[in-house]
């Protein structure tokens, strides 16, 4: 397939076992994982990830929507699987089929699917959300706008078995700012008291779980039942230089691959690509390279990008096209049709990484891997 194809993504699964061993071992030993697999494992390929999660003991999984989950059961994925987003109401009966988990973004919405199990004589297994200050699904539950009361109800609802109870952290990434660390201090002292409350009220909350990546490799001292690590397992994370980011050793699981299309030796004045914004300024070879936008290589990176090829790193040059973009090689001798270009991951001794694509795109990791599009094939090495 590396030969056939014209662009792919290499996806390195012993990286990713080393990164699973690594989260295992920053957290307490009582800690186990819920893997967030959502957007297809972060562009990864959701399925074939689970396959190597379950490899190592891996047994309970997370995704953003009812279509993630069902992809997972329809390829033989028979462990737990909690729904972090909205199901509709008309989906409600794959909740039931296909043996799920849904999140309680609301206790309107826990009253809908609870009536709705009740016409079906079943149960639907639900996890509660409790909004400690991300302040985007979930009861509310933080100072001053504190709804236990709905938590509490919502373990009641007959039909429903809220079998665990989670929140979000949204600045567990930013350990510079004492503003940012007070804030996610307090969302974790607001989750305590939200499982102290419901245990007053006479409930068990259940199997409880905080931590995103960030926040498993900032607050590892944390101690629930679960974490919920996505980034981190694909071994890039926000910032490499980070104090806590000393204490994992990650490895960049994806690399992304095209081939050369072309070299032509070109005059000095020669315009490449749509938009003539590049020009040489000498007599140069340029190669044409099979990857473009419509894979994912953002036009955003025009000017900005550089590849490596034959272990050397060469610019992008000229506007990128949606199938193709072009590169200057007149200082690497050689360059033929054929050739593997590396955009992001490893070449001889260098290396380029995700973070540096991000950085051009104003971006985080996380987004810059949703935008490798289906059209490149995964291929597991
Ligand atoms: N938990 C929830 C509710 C999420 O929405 C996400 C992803 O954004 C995660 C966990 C995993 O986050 P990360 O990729 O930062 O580990």
């Amino acid at each position: 397939l590396e030969d056939t194809s014209r662009a792919w993504v290499l996806v390195h699964l012993d990286a990713l076992r080393h990164n699973v061993e690594e989260v295992r071992r920053l957290l307490p030993e009582k800690t186990n994982l819920i893997v967030v697999v959502k957007a297809n494992m972060y562009g990864l390929g959701a399925v074939r990830c689970v396959k190597e999660f379950q490899k190592m003991g891996i047994d309970f999984f997370a995704v953003s929507s009812i279509d993630e989950a069902l992809q997972l059961r329809e390829n033989g994925i028979y462990d737990d699987i909690l729904i972090l987003g909205y199901t509709p109401p008309v989906h409600f009966h794959y909740l039931i089929e296909y043996d799920l988990i849904q999140t309680l973004l609301s206790y309107e919405y826990a009253v809908e699917l609870d009536a709705y199990a009740k016409t079906q004589n079943a149960y639907v297994r639900c996890n509660a959300k409790a909004d400690t200050g991300m302040g985007r699904v979930g009861v509310r539950c933080v100072e001053n706008d504190y709804h236990i009361e709905e938590l509490i109800k919502m373990y009641q609802l007959a039909n429903l078995k809220v079998e665990g109870m989670f929140s979000h952290f949204s600045v567990s990434d930013e350990v510079e700012d004492e503003k940012q660390i007070l804030y996610t201090n307090q969302q974790i002292k607001q989750f305590e008291q939200v499982e102290q409350d419901l245990r007053n009220a006479g409930i068990d909350p259940g199997y409880l779980h905080l931590q995103n990546s960030l926040g498993i490799i900032n607050y590892p001292q944390l101690c629930y039942d679960f974490a919920r690590p996505g980034i981190i397992l694909c071994g890039v994370s926000s910032d490499e230089n980070m104090p806590m980011r000393q204490q994992i050793d990650l490895w960049p699981v994806l690399e992304l691959k095209a081939n050369v299309s072309r070299v032509k030796e070109v005059p000095a004045h020669a315009s490449i690509s749509y938009g003539r914004n590049f020009e040489t300024d000498k007599p140069s070879r340029i190669a044409t390279v099979s990857i473009g936008y419509a894979d994912g290589y953002s036009r955003n990176l025009n000017g900005l990008a550089r590849v490596l090829i034959h272990g050397e790193y060469a610019p992008v040059v000229g506007n990128i096209c949606m199938d193709q973009c072009m590169i200057d090689v007149t200082h690497i001798p050689d360059v033929k049709e054929g050739d593997v270009v590396t955009l992001v991951g490893k070449d001889g001794d260098r290396a380029l990484s995700l973070d540096e694509m991000s950085h051009h795109l104003k971006t985080i990791n996380n987004a810059t891997l949703c935008l490798f599009s289906a059209r490149l094939p995964r291929i597991y090495v």
